[in-house]
């Protein structure tokens, strides 16, 4: 593997199973694709569910999708990035399907393959063991559970060099879900209700949206008390602490009838069930959770109708991400959008702690130091 660079990256082999920390090699950029150097990368539910199986992309893999670091080496038709640029990783698409040309880029008719197919579009692998075992790649079209990151252009967003690179990894899936989807999807005005089914790091950055956008009643879900303290800290007007109290007639309390705006972040049917419940006339329901493939809810036909009630899914907050992540930026470092609050660092060696913590709700969003 002569051509190849030796790096070091987390592997996901057995589902249920901790990571383990391995050599590899990675071979160089092509066409417009980039080499990134990790500098830190986000841990998300999904790639736990991931790991486990939950969505079925193929292992071993490097998994791994809110990278952040600097980039080594390009590709010969990169255009818009050059060596030593900060740069955020986010999710792969294709570019050129309708929805992408479209400026709706998360609803690319290839965005499983561009990012959970295990390999690129073509059928791609990048990454060998030391033993010379293909090792499944691509995941968000970077695998940044690694010491280096092969992205492409589009996915590899150029970042000021002021702003503080290790934090910035979870601009790119979680953070950019949340926000997004109250800022980009829902629209939600000034002087509305916003109610947020799920305090985690998706729902807080929805509840840091809403105070952006101008919501005069911001309410946080959860069933951990700390969640919600930090809830009230970071915009929430109210909170609901749905093992203590009934969920639906709280809501209705509080906002005087129903819901204007809400996102469902919890991946639970029972939840979402309770969230169109609690949706005022008019009233708009964002669905970001995932729960396993397959799963159903249901819902009053009628009361959908005769209160004109929306529903519908939402991938990364609708993000635009050379629009969005930039000006994610731009609100953190106005300390309009606190974003730090939610995270914990660990070491690369810790990603297992990190994935422990986060599963037990010790940790919101766990970022690794790679570098
Ligand atoms: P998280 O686990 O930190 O947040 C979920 C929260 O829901 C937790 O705080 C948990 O305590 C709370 N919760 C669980 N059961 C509850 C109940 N019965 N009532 C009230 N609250 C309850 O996860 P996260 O990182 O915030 O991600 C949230 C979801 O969004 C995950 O399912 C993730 O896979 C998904 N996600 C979707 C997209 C997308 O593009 N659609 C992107 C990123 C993440
Ligand atoms: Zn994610």
């Amino acid at each position: 593997a002569a051509d190849r660079r030796a790096v070091t990256v987390a592997v996901a082999r057995t589902p249920g199973q901790p990571f383990t920390i391995e050599t590899a090699y990675l071979r160089a950029p092509r066409s417009d694709e980039v080499l990134v150097k990790v500098v830190a990368v986000g841990m998300c539910h999904t790639d736990l569910i991931v790991r486990d199986q939950h969505y079925p992309v193929p292992l071993p893999a490097v998994l791994g999708h809110e990278g952040s670091g600097v980039v080594e080496a390009i590709g010969p038709n990169v255009k818009n990035l050059k060596v030593g640029d900060h740069v955020v990783l986010t999710y792969g698409a294709c570019g050129h399907c309708a929805p992408c040309v479209s400026g709706h880029e998360t609803y690319c008719k290839s965005f499983y393959e561009h990012n959970f197919g295990g390999a690129g579009p073509d059928g791609d692998i990048a990454l060998q063991s030391e033993d010379g075992e293909p090792l499944h790649d691509h995941f968000f079209t970077q695998s940044s559970f690694s010491t280096y990151a092969l992205a492409r252009e589009r996915n590899a967003i150029k970042v000021p060099v002021e702003a503080p690179l290790a934090l910035l990894g979870p601009l790119g899936c979680g953070i950019q879900t949340g926000a997004g989807a109250v800022i980009n999807s829902l629209k939600v005005r000034p002087g509305s209700s916003f109610v947020s089914y799920g305090a985690g790091a998706v729902g807080l950055s929805a509840v840091m949206a809403a105070r952006i956008a101008g919501a005069t009643t911001i309410i946080a879900v959860d069933v951990v008390p700390s969640r919600l303290e930090l809830a009230i800290e970071l915009g929430a007007t109210h909170t609901i602490n749905s093992r203590e109290v009934e969920l639906i007639d709280s809501v209705r309390e509080i906002t005087g009838g129903g819901a204007d705006f809400a996102l469902e972040s919890t991946g639970r049917p029972e939840v979402l069930e309770a969230s169109i419940e609690a949706l005022g006339g008019m009233g708009t329901l964002g669905i970001v959770g995932a729960p396993k493939l397959g799963t159903k809810a249901s819902f009053d036909i009628n009361s959908l109708i005769l209160g004109g009630r929306t529903i519908r899914g939402i991938v990364e907050g609708d993000s635009v991400p050379q629009i969005f992540i930039p000006q994610l930026v731009e609100l953190y470092q106005q300390g309009r959008f606190p974003f730090d609050r939610l995270v914990k660092f660990y070491s690369f060696e810790q990603i297992n702690q990190a994935a422990e913590d986060s599963t037990k709700g010790i940790t919101l969003k766990p970022i690794l130091q790679i570098a």
